[in-house]
């Protein structure tokens, strides 16, 4: 037999290092002695050594990326005396701190416990924050109650003490079929559908970005409610089995299922559920087709959406560069509850949203955020703009993406005509090519790369893609160019600019524009620009 080789360092760590952390014993020991093998296994308590030797971030988990106003007060608070008064919203809606000292590390997870919250897989080889759409519980369109599906998977044993994956494991569970919940970018995602009054679930598997982006196929075209939990569970056991433990690069799902393909990987689902004995599998409908059918974005700017439920709405709140300080955080929290439902929601664009809005209170809700500074306006525009931490805190950063975003901020989105004029359209930046910012599914996506110098050697700078999309059958964003930090305004402005001149009329997309021109007609636009 052709003999195996070791394991890798992680594969050893994860079967040798109990990754629940005792916090309060590891803020009296000294950083010296904590072990970098340690230090990594930190992740599955939601704990990230950051840039800066002995500081820290943390991500708590916040299914679906609602909270009340209780447990966010809580998160506030915990903010302000240890996190230097700020926090983040991440593009899988979740909250993040940075900056926290060892010695604050238990206070911060014990402090979000008492309200419910924990930073239990935030991050490593586990099952992450079950994602939805921020509309969840509350949009026109939804069908069903994805928010009871996700917090089944979150309260689920079997799911989330999976502390041993190839990888991490992502899911998404859509409160309609809207490309909001970004199924197609998930592990596993799930999509409500509606036949004779009776709500079941289209099951999609495979979706990751990262290096190598790949989005989800079909699976099964027709999951009963009651089976949801069973083939979610089936789909982690086969990532167990098949997952590649020895080349982390090749190790997600994603992986997995295109190896497979959509048909096989329905099989071992199967397969799995009949070896736990799961009843009623006939029931489960295959998929016609391996390419998924995603409904475009339903929402496109609007600072306020009428809920579902009558006279209640949603009022949306942009937060610059997903950084929120105590003193905004307090007035967001204060106004939910007086003029609000008390419940807040985070989105995968890293703002926030005000649910359960009583209509009467809607106009005064705006009015009173924008006489505190907030914007409502802009949302999925060019004001709406999404960027990792970079270089400013992450250790595998090649750019310094907060500072792409504030120099394409402060040149593109601050004119509301010209921002109007271009309409819906998405710039997300990444500082590397793990692309937590997701720049293969935006409008127009910025790569941090090392970019030629024409003086000689390189220089920080973006690869630039553009076109990408969730909805539909997906499409990851292609290259066009690459530009130096210095040239990154003129570079964009170009692309708009081409955009702008060619596009048929203003309804046309800037997505369907780059389906219908080709990539290399728009890098010639581009050129000539
Ligand atoms: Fe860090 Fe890269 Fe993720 Fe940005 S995309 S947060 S630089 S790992």
């Amino acid at each position: 037999m052709k003999a195996q080789p070791d394991l890798t360092q992680v594969e050893k760590d994860k079967l040798e290092i109990n990754p629940d952390f005792d916090f309060r014993e590891i803020a009296k020991r000294p950083f010296e002695d904590i072990s970098p093998n340690e230090l990594a296994m930190f992740k599955w308590s939601g704990v990230y050594h950051q840039l800066q030797p002995s500081f820290f971030m943390i991500r708590v988990v916040t299914p679906g990326g609602r909270m009340t106003t209780k447990q966010f007060n809580r998160a506030v608070d915990l903010g302000e005396k240890y996190a230097q008064d700020e926090m983040c919203i991440t593009t899988r809606q979740t909250l993040q701190y940075h900056w926290i000292r060892k010695e604050d590390i238990y206070k911060i997870i014990e402090g979000m416990a008492e309200v419910g919250i924990t930073s239990k897989n935030g991050c490593g080889d586990v099952p992450r924050n079950i994602i939805g759409d921020s509309l969840a519980g509350a949009g026109p369109n939804q069908i069903g109650d994805s928010l009871k599906l996700i917090r089944w998977m979150a309260d689920d044993d079997e799911i989330q003490n999976q502390r041993n994956l190839p990888r991490k494991h992502k899911i998404s569970v859509a409160s309609s079929n809207d490309a909001l919940a970004q199924t197609l970018m998930n592990c596993q995602g799930w999509v409500p559908v509606e036949r004779d009054g009776v709500v079941g679930w289209k099951y999609h598997a495979g979706g990751g970005l990262g290096a190598r982006p790949y989005l989800a196929k079909a699976i099964f075209d027709w999951v009963p409610e009651d089976l949801v939990m069973a083939v979610t569970r089936a789909a982690i056991e086969a990532f167990r089995r098949h997952g590649d433990r020895r080349h982390r690069a090749h190790s997600r799902l994603k992986v997995v299922v295109d190896q497979m393909g959509a048909k096989k990987f329905g099989d071992v689902l199967i397969d799995i559920m009949k070896e736990k004995n799961v009843q009623g599998l006939d029931s489960i409908e295959f998929a016609a087709s391996a390419v998924p059918n995603i409904g475009r974005m339903s929402i496109n700017g609007e600072a306020v959406i009428p809920q579902k439920t009558e006279g209640k709405s949603i009022v949306r709140i942009l937060i610059p560069r997903s950084e929120i300080k105590t003193p905004e955080s307090r007035i967001i929290s204060k106004l939910a509850d007086e003029l609000g439902g008390g419940i807040i929601m985070f989105t995968n664009r890293q703002n926030i949203e005000l649910h359960d809005v009583p209509n009467e209170n809607a106009d005064k809700l705006v009015a009173a955020l924008h006489e505190a500074g907030f914007k409502t306006e802009g949302h999925e525009h060019l004001p709406d703009i999404v960027a990792c931490v970079g270089t400013t805190m992450c250790k595998m950063a090649v750019s310094d993406s907060p500072d792409a975003y504030h120099r394409l901020y402060n040149a593109l989105a601050t004119d509301e005509t010209y921002w109007k004029a271009i309409g819906t359209l998405r710039i997300n930046i990444t500082g590397c090519p793990n692309n937590c910012a997701h720049a293969w599914v935006a409008d127009i996506g910025l790569r941090g790369t090392r970019t030629r110098n024409p003086e000689g050697g390189s220089v920080e700078g973006y690869s630039v893609f553009v076109g990408g999309k969730l909805s539909e059958d997906g499409k990851i964003a292609e290259y066009l160019c690459d530009a130096a930090t210095e040239e990154i305004v003129p570079a964009v402005k170009k692309i708009l600019d081409a955009y702008l001149a060619n596009r048929q009329s203003d309804g046309e997309l800037f997505v369907d524009f780059c389906a219908r021109i080709g990539i290399s007609n728009f890098q010639e636009l581009v050129a000539s620009e």
